[in-house]
């Protein structure tokens, strides 16, 4: 098979891995159709975009986890690069101006081992031979040992490997060959070890939960949440929701509602950048967080209604809990007060903060906002 016909099987196959922050609605536009659904554009920390190619070295899996398209035994046209033919392919691509970085995974073929000395190749080839100096997220495969871990993250600028559930217990529903513990969970407390050693820059770790298949709470998917990002520093969990795949055991699941994955999202932005533990999340008696709120306000109706934030004396961990005021609103808002009291919602809307959001829970110079009640029922 030719090297961009494989490309055309294995680059879509990774549509619903998220894996960067994807500037846009899905695939980029490209020259030529061979490379439709493989090109997305990417936010790099940073704000730069670039144009990132994302492929899978083989779709030829091995295990046969239960929700997965690319299981054992399933009947579809399967490929498989060499190392050599896709870092060869994607300098071609880089050279044309068609793709920046490259994002690689892979399916497990001949063993987690095998597979990551594969990727580790592909990525050394592009490093060493053609000198590419440009973007580069490794997967790690489960099982893969220290020194490959090591060895991914001296040639990538992000790693990352799947934990799929947020415990063991959940993780058997959906892969039941899989261990938690001593496959995943260990690889991410070692890049968590390995880029405290390192020096200079360090490539971040994200990983991805499938939401919905498992019969996974909100509440444990984001209490592992918490701890990947206070404890193994993660720069981003990903939430990929269940989309049942005809031909595998969990092809009569609904599919996972796009409105639980972007509260999951909400709620795991609060964790991360707004200081909220996760046992101050708004979750439901059945551990769920309601579809129909962002969590931050139904966080704040419990508390700020009634104990409004002045906001010309509120701490910058106080003011990031009202809704409509996020990180960079929260600079702006604490250089202006320094210049002068803030007395009206005009001040706020000239620093960019929704008012319509903030007004019912904030003080100006110690009044509530005028028509708050009218104009902002709760
Ligand atoms: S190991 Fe990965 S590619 Fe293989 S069946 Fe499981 S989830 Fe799919």
């Amino acid at each position: 098979m030719e090297p961009l016909e494989k490309l055309r099987l294995l680059g879509p196959a990774t549509r619903y891995e998220p894996a960067e922050e994807i500037g846009g609605e899905g695939p980029m536009d490209v020259p030529s159709p061979d490379l439709s659904g493989c090109v997305y554009q990417a936010v790099m920390p940073g704000g730069r975009r670039i144009a990132l190619l994302k492929t899978l070295l083989s779709s030829a899996c091995e295990r046969d986890c239960l929700y997965c398209a690319f299981r054992a035994g399933r009947d579809f046209r399967r490929a498989t690069f060499s190392p050599d033919e896709l870092a060869r392919l994607f300098v071609q691509l880089h050279r044309k101006g068609i793709a920046e970085g490259i994002f690689l995974s892979s399916a497990i073929v001949g063993g987690g081992l095998r597979t990551q000395d594969r990727l580790i190749a592909t990525a050394e080839i592009l490093r060493r031979r053609y000198g590419f100096r440009g973007y580069i997220h490794l997967k790690i495969m489960p099982g893969a040992e220290r020194d490959q871990v090591e060895a991914a993250m001296a040639l990538a600028d992000r790693v990352s490997i799947n934990l799929e559930a947020p415990n063991g217990r959940r993780l058997s529903r959906l892969a039941p060959h899989k261990v938690f513990e001593r496959e995943l969970l260990r690889r991410l407390r070692w890049i968590h070890e390995i880029r405290r050693q390192m020096h200079g820059s360090r490539p971040s770790a994200t990983t991805q939960f499938v939401v919905g298949a498992a019969g996974e709470s909100d509440l444990e998917l984001l209490a592992t949440t918490a701890y990947l990002y206070r404890h193994l520093g993660l720069a981003r969990v990903y939430f990929s929701p269940f989309r049942p795949q005809p031909d595998t055991p969990l092809e009569h699941l609904p599919p996972a509602s796009p409105l639980r994955e972007h509260r999951l999202y909400q709620a795991s932005f609060l964790l991360r950048d707004y200081g909220f533990d996760v046992e101050e999340l708004p979750f439901g008696p059945d551990g769920n967080l309601p579809l129909a709120v962002d969590p931050k306000l139904a966080w704040a109706r419990r508390h700020l209604i009634d104990a409004p934030v002045e906001v010309n004396r509120a701490s910058r961990e106080v003011l990031l809990r009202v809704p409509g005021i996020g990180p960079k609103g929260v600079q702006r808002l604490l250089r202006a007060r320094r210049q002068a009291r803030l007395r009206d919602l005009s001040q706020l809307r000239k620093l960019g903060i929704a008012v319509d959001r903030v007004a019912p829970f904030i003080l100006l110079d110690g009044r509530r906002p005028v028509r708050q009640l009218s104009l902002w029922p709760l």
